[in-house]
């Protein structure tokens, strides 16, 4: 009888875990579930040359032993309970030797748990291409346990680690984790778990204390409320200590590490600088947000123009009727609803490309990394919180770079409140019966004045919401940040080329699915009506158009009015009456709400339509809609903070993954919106 001892990749998420498994396993696989979780289990064997089998279990990939999504879940349950079916003999540690930084930081959480370990750094060949040498050999004295080179994807370095496995492995014997003041505690228990590490029982606590794997450890439960031990505050200042160290001694582990150049380091002098730095940050995404406008401007129209152009060509090829008009305004319109954001999405990608290829992002994040944390976040998120003012949906794309899910999540829950080019058209329109076009010292614009506070507005809310989910959250995941500052360095254009087309394409082929059904709903929704009503307005209109001096434009225009008052998306605007009454609205205005739900710019087109004029920019537009000085602010408030575009909703559902964030998003900010606005107006009305 062989025997089989059993071994567990562990790593952070795209380390090569699986890739190294299927090396090892070949076909020898299968895949099941984790019990009670839908969570991939791979496991399999390898035969060695000595004889023996190991059985092999991919483990999910993981950032840190402290946080609580399922993943983590797992790993924890079967790493901190010996008595786990599943508790391995010894573990094999993959980590990207590309970003020792943070896959360092887990994997020394792991050495620290006191089982016996390899360490394997991956992607080795990656490592190379970038011309830098990791010191294999003072990483294996700095944390006392043998370690590997490999290309998971190429092969190389396989043979010599499958030997390993053949090979005895003792626990390390170094530990980074000080259990200063936690001894009594760690004394009692380490009763019930003789033989394991300080850290290990440090750990075993944790996750009992956060009720992670409670069920199969339940007597620990005593010991926590004897000595009233506060999980959360020493798991944060154990995270935090251990980051700082990774941090700190990172150039050990590299040969003649790449030393900042006297260039570089000249030039950082003014990029984080107070004053300088903070005049370079405003200037570059001055520049930026300038960029997206402009460039994307040309664009967009093209979009715009080209689609409206080919409907209109293909619908004029059908006989007139509803196919013909839901070629045009639901399926085209619906497509440029989707495409019209693509150069947007590009644009920014591109440049933040290329601004991460300088090494200046690096500094950016830097710079703001302290102001951040207070509001839940860090310093990467300053790029999708800024990207927000220009379009949410780049922006909560961009926040796949901030590692921490937490921070990640903070920041794109609140990116929607960013005011977004989309509100402008809004904002200008509304403003107008607001506030006059007056000029304080014959320069600054009073009007500009105003939109700046609503931008404003926007963003500390924003803030303030990042600050209370910090302040009141449960579990207090710290995002195991570690700044490096590379050399700066000329960017790569065929880089920025491959991030914004990659971009683009996975905008169209995800969220455009969302998009283009919801737009299709609205249309329908706006297109029809109770048949008898239309018949009475087709009547109404054909007596009055045959009339001898009729106004063939304007009827057309009021009978469009018409139809779209009883249309279901009109009975939509009656039915909210109602409710939106209090806010100063009427249904005219309920069902443009309901409409600029596909995009907020279509609200002023929408306007123009009910009140059956030309547009709303022309002046004599302006005199056909009357809107009190109350109505006119609450909607203005109410713009600022409602979650008024279905595209943002799809993005966010893409990126966190589900349906929840996107939900839970948009009844909180329309209820922001609506309570916001309900004050505005019953304190002006
Ligand atoms: P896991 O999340 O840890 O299971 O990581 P995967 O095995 O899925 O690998 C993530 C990505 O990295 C995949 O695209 C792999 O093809 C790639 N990858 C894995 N190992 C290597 C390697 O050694 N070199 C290179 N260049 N790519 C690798
Ligand atoms: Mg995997």
């Amino acid at each position: 009888m062989k025997n089989t001892r059993k071994i567990a990749l562990v790593g952070n998420p795209n380390s090569g875990k699986t890739s190294l498994f299927n090396k090892l396993t070949g076909l020898n696989q299968k895949v099941g579930n984790y019990p009670g979780v839908t969570v991939d289990k791979r496991v399999g064997s390898i035969a060695l040359k000595n004889g023996n089998n190991c059985s092999i279990i991919d483990l999910p990939g993981t950032y840190s032993l402290s946080s609580s999504n399922s993943d983590e879940q797992v790993v924890q349950r079967i790493l901190l309970n010996p008595k786990n079916a599943d508790f391995p003999d010894m573990l094999v540690i993959v980590v990207d030797g590309t970003n020792l930084k943070r896959n360092l930081f887990f994997a020394s959480q792991i050495i620290d748990l006191g089982l016996p370990c390899l360490l394997v750094v991956n992607m080795i060949d990656l490592v190379r291409k970038e011309g830098k040498q990791i010191d294999l050999n003072a990483l294996s004295q700095y944390f006392d346990v043998p370690v590997y080179a490999l290309s998971a994807r190429g092969g190389e370095g396989l043979n010599e680690l499958i030997k390993a496995f053949e090979l005895d492995v003792v626990p390390s014997a170094k530990s980074m984790f000080s259990p200063a003041g936690l001894e009594e505690i760690l004394q009692d228990v380490a009763l019930s778990r003789p033989g394991t590490t300080d850290y290990f029982r440090f750990k075993v606590m944790n996750a009992v204390a956060q009720d992670t794997v409670s069920d199969e450890m339940g007597d620990l439960a005593q010991i926590i409320a004897k000595h009233g031990y506060n999980p959360l505050k020493e798991d944060i200042i154990e995270v935090g200590n251990r980051a700082d160290q990774i941090h700190r001694d990172l150039s050990i582990f590299y040969k003649d590490t790449n030393t900042k150049n006297s260039v570089s380091q000249k030039l950082d002098k003014y990029t984080t600088h107070p004053f300088w730095g903070l005049l370079i940050f405003l200037s570059v995404f001055f520049i930026l947000f300038q960029a997206i406008f402009t460039f994307a401007s040309y664009p967009m129209d093209l979009i715009n123009d080209g689609l409206y152009d080919v409907g209109t060509i293909i619908s004029s090829w059908m006989p007139p009727g509803i196919w013909a008009d839901f070629i045009q305004d639901g399926i085209f319109a619906g497509v440029g609803g989707v495409l019209v954001f693509v150069p947007q999405i590009m644009i920014l990608f591109a440049l933040i490309a290329i601004l991460e290829d300088t090494g200046y992002l690096s500094r950016v994040a830097f710079m703001s990394d302290g102001l951040l944390k207070v509001f839940g976040m860090n310093g990467k998120s300053i790029v999708p919180l800024v990207g927000g003012f220009a379009c949410a949906i780049p922006s909560v794309m961009a926040a796949r770079a901030i590692e921490s899910r937490r921070e990640r999540l903070i920041t794109i829950f609140i990116i929607p409140l960013m005011s977004c080019s989309a509100r402008l058209p809004v904002y200008v329109f509304l403003v107008s019966f607001i506030v006059p076009d007056e000029y304080i010292g014959g320069v600054i614009s009073v009007q500009g004045l105003f939109m700046l506070g609503l931008y404003l507005l926007g963003l500390i809310v924003g803030l303030i919401i990042g600050f209370l989910i910090t302040r009141f959250s449960k579990k207090q995941e710290q995002g195991a940040f570690i700044l490096e500052l590379p050399n700066y360095k000329i960017p790569s254009f065929r880089n920025a080329l491959t991030n914004a087309l990659n971009k683009g394409k996975i905008f169209v082929l995800e969220a455009g699915k969302v998009i283009l059904i919801a737009s299709i709903i609205l249309w329908v929704l706006s297109y029809f009506g109770p048949a008898d009503e239309y018949a009475q307005i087709e009547s109404h209109y054909t007596e009055l158009l045959s009339q001898p001096n009729a106004d063939d434009m304007q009827l057309e225009m009021d009978k469009r009015a018409e139809l779209l008052e009883h249309s279901y998306l009109g009975k939509i605007g009656h039915a909210i009456e109602p409710i939106i009454a209090p806010l100063g609205y009427d249904w005219k205005i309920g069902i443009a709400l309901v409409a600029s739900f596909a995009a907020r710019e279509v609200f002023v087109g929408t306007m123009s339509t009910i009140y059956s004029v030309e547009t709303v920019e022309d002046v004599s537009g302006l005199d056909a809609i009357q809107f009190s000085y109350a109505t006119a602010f609450s909607l203005l408030i109410f713009y600022v903070f409602a979650l008024q575009c279905m595209s943002t909703i799809a993005i966010v559902k893409q990126e966190t993954g589900g349906w929840k964030i996107p939900i839970v998003q948009f009844v909180v900010f329309t209820g922001i919106a609506y309570f916001a606005a309900l004050l505005t107006f019953q304190l002006l009305g």
